[in-house]
């Protein structure tokens, strides 16, 4: 219902129009169209100014994974921004936020991670990741070491390091990137590459083009690996099981850093704090956001492994940081957070009682579809591929087109799910009850149908 002083959806949308940019859209069809205005959130759910409740299986942008309407981080929020609403930390000065979050990470990231340097965001978190690597080893006297190789469809970020470490061509094609000292291999996407390779036969080729690539551009200039553990912008890509411990072994065999973008997986979304505890794999950086802060705040940064932070540690100044680096607001959010995630158990429990429950749904509901193939889950990722022929793994020409108009259906039934290429995708709230994973998988199952 309209509160007074509240504007109607038709006033919001006309000021949005008139003045509001919208990131990754299509200005003059949006405007036409006009934005839904999504005015408040509570658990898994929003509302819209028109006041439909609207299931968000995306968790907002991936981020909130302990859902909406947590009072405890508002309350935090509050308490900092009276006490301290901001102060920095590059001329020799620290804070108790900043401090606290700190030792937090410390104590939950995997062994060796000792450090944390913040951003704003997981863009800005790959950009430190870029200058960190060429910092490191030009501190250990190899300067040339520079170049990153990343993926195919791997999504890092939107500043000019981040879109160039990612491998969407449409950003590219945008502002002339990448920018040079990055190189892209294929991605670990058995379901389009495969071809008569089984999956794990696939995985170790996939992992192996890595080698040819460090070996194209030989060792002595490659410093860096990036990759996020399950690719989620680029449609949710689990990899097959043989190709992380082949990254893994590659890396330790050229002595180049792994690096693993956390910015979706970490924080639970697979089950696990990260993503390469669930697959083993020992990265030297990790870059975080989104969950950090379940999105109630906006921060990122890099965990570093000791190994990494000793040597920029002994070599004078890192000349680089950003004004709200360690915000302390922000970081008051995201270490109560941490602290609910922690002592509410909710990694554990999603991963012991709703995420299996879930799977099955989802497996249920989908394998047997007509339109789908590819059917995927891992942790709280959920996917399909829109196929024209299952027996033949034969996609559809303008699967593009279908996904987006599933994405549109989904939305016009209040839930939201994601289109990315010709597959649909969804990573709800790790708070997600039973109940609820009944709803959104019967949602999207129906929408499903509605595109046959
Ligand atoms: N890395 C990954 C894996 C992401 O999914 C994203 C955002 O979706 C980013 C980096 C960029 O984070 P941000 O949008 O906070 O800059």
């Amino acid at each position: 219902e309209r509160k007074a002083g509240q504007r109607s959806t038709r006033e919001w949308q006309a000021l949005d129009a008139a003045h509001h940019f919208h990131p990754f859209s299509d200005a003059a069809a949006l405007n036409a169209q006009g934005s839904r205005v999504i005015t408040h959130a509570d658990g898994v759910y929003l509302w819209d100014s028109d006041g439909n409740k609207i299931f968000d299986a995306m968790s907002g942008l991936w981020c909130v994974n302990i859902g909406y309407g947590r009072e405890e981080l508002a309350e935090a929020a509050y308490r900092q921004m009276r006490e301290l609403p901001f102060y920095n930390t590059f001329f020799k000065t620290t804070h108790p936020p900043v401090v606290e979050l700190s030792a937090l990470l410390a104590e939950i990231a995997p062994d060796g991670f000792n450090h944390v340097f913040y951003t704003n965001s997981g863009s800005e978190g790959n950009d430190t990741v870029i200058r960190m690597v060429r910092h490191y080893w030009a501190s250990l006297g190899q300067p040339q070491k520079k170049t990153i190789i990343s993926r195919v469809n791997g999504y890092h970020g939107s500043t000019i390091g981040g879109a160039s470490l990612g491998g969407m061509t449409y950003m590219h094609e945008q502002g002339d990137l990448p920018i040079p000292g990055i190189a892209h291999i294929e991605q670990p996407y058995w379901y389009a590459n495969g071809g008569d390779l089984t999956p794990e036969e696939y995985g170790l080729k996939a992992a192996r083009e890595l080698e040819k690539k460090i070996l194209e551009l030989g060792v002595e200039n490659v410093a860096a690996f990036i990759g996020e553990p399950v690719q989620g912008a680029g449609g949710i890509i689990i990899p097959p099981t043989t190709y992380w411990p082949e990254i893994q072994r590659i890396c330790d065999q050229y002595g180049i850093l792994l690096i693993a973008d956390e910015v979706i997986c970490g924080f639970g979304r697979t089950g696990h704090w990260f993503g390469s505890q669930y697959y083993g794999i020992r990265p030297h950086l990790m870059t975080i956001a989104k969950g950090l802060s379940s999105g109630y705040q906006p921060i990122g940064g890099v965990l570093v492994h000791d190994t990494v932070a000793k040597v920029i540690a002994e070599s004078g100044d890192f000349n680089h940081g950003f004004t709200y680096s360690g915000h302390p607001v922000a970081c008051a959010v995201a270490a109560e957070n941490l602290r609910i995630l922690k002592n509410e158990r909710i990694i554990d429990k999603m991963r012991e009682d709703v995420m299996p429950y879930a799977h099955q749904l989802w497996h249920n509901a989908f394998d047997d579809h007509p339109l789908v193939d590819d059917v995927r889950t891992l942790g709280f990722f959920f996917a399909v591929t829109l196929v024209e022929d299952k027996a033949r793994r034969q996609r559809f020409a303008n699967g593009g087109e279908l996904a987006l108009r599933c994405r549109d259906i989904c939305f016009q039934n209040n839930l939201v799910m994601r289109a990315t290429g010709d597959s649909m995708i969804s990573a709800p709230p790790l708070t997600m009850s039973r109940a609820e994973a009944r709803e959104f998988v019967g949602l999207a199952k129906k929408c499903l149908d509605q595109l046959a």
